[in-house]
């Protein structure tokens, strides 16, 4: 579904990616690892066409995302894509319902359709009753749940995580982790997760090691476990929408 071929990208004379494959299938959810400063978040913003690389492509299902205007990237992230980043990045003034209903409403749902769906997704990754609270008001295990609902809701293609556990406790990172994943599954999208974690990596069904711009290691992980096969969807367990 995703594939990148020769992605190479400088920030003025850093050389952030150096020569970059990486293929993606259906449903399929991969770890990226690495020590800081390698090109984790680079590849991750490249392959999810929010930075342009300096040369090589990107294709979704044969559509160079790279060709794209600016605004065509940026709808396609909106209709097509997901994102969950680091602790802070839901909306402060908003409760966590209309964080959730938020992304439903930017690409077309109703209010009342949206926040009908973000109370079934609250309910669905174990919310129910925290609907009203601001972001401020939650754990940051809460706060991240409510992050992957809002990624999820508008049933993307793609879901892009750079470390959604970095700023928890081990036990909830993963949690927090397998919420992501089965969340991620349930909707037959694929998943590209940003780590330090070697655990959290073990929750998806391939890892890569980037090393200075470069895979250095690509491999399985002991991760997968149960659950409906890639690209299936699994109607029974998250909100039909
Ligand atoms: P971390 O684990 O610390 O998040 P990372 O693997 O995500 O690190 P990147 O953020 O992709 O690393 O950075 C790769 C290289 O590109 C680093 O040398 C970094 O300093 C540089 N870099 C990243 N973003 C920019 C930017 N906006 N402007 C200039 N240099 C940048
Ligand atoms: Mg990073």
């Amino acid at each position: 579904r995703l594939a990148a071929r020769g992605l190479v990208h400088r920030f003025g004379d850093t050389s952030a990616l150096a020569g970059v494959d990486v293929d993606l299938a259906d449903g399929e959810s991969l770890a990226v690892m690495g020590p800081s400063g390698s090109g984790k978040s680079t590849l991750l913003h490249v392959l999810a066409g929010i930075l342009v690389p300096t040369s090589g492509t990107v294709a979704l299902r044969g559509l160079e995302v790279q060709a794209l205007s600016e605004k065509e990237r940026s709808l396609l992230r909106r209709r097509r894509y997901g994102f969950v980043f680091q602790l802070g990045q839901l909306l402060s003034e908003l409760s966590a319902l209309e964080n959730v209903a938020l992304p439903a409403m930017l690409t077309g749902a109703s209010r009342a359709d949206a926040q009908a769906s973000a109370g079934q997704w609250l309910a669905a990754l174990g919310l129910a009753g925290a609907e009203g609270r601001r972001p401020g008001e939650l754990s940051g295990g809460q706060a991240q749940r409510v992050a992957v609902a809002r990624a999820l809701i508008t049933r993307p293609e793609v879901v892009f995580a750079d470390e959604p556990t970095g700023s928890l406790d081990q036990a909830t990172g993963h949690d927090v982790m397998q919420v992501l994943r089965d969340a991620t599954r349930a909707v037959g999208a694929s998943l590209v997760v940003v780590t330090h974690d070697a655990d959290v990596a073990a929750w998806c069904d391939r890892r890569i090691d980037v090393r200075d711009g470069r895979v250095v290691a690509p491999g399985s992980t002991t991760g997968g476990g149960a659950g409906p096969r890639p690209g299936e969807r699994d109607a029974g367990v998250l909100p039909a929408h």
